[in-house]
């Protein structure tokens, strides 16, 4: 079984690179039974989406100005 610190590492990663099935596994059955990691998870994709919304990458679909 993982751990918190375990779950927010993998979930931090997860922005980064694609998580493999056993990780996408380990973190849906944690976010079940974790409240604060579920609530870790929302917060970093708000991040995320801000973070794009200000830093544009590459792989943005806008066109650039
Ligand atoms: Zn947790």
């Amino acid at each position: 079984m993982k751990t918190c610190k375990d779950i927010s590492s993998l979930l931090s990663d997860s922005m980064d690179r694609p998580l493999t099935k056993r990780e996408r596994w380990a973190v849906r059955l944690h976010l079940l039974i974790c409240r604060h990691c579920s609530r870790f998870q929302k917060h970093l994709h708000f991040l995320h989406k801000a973070a794009e919304r200000y830093y544009p990458t590459e792989n943005d679909k806008h066109p650039p100005s």
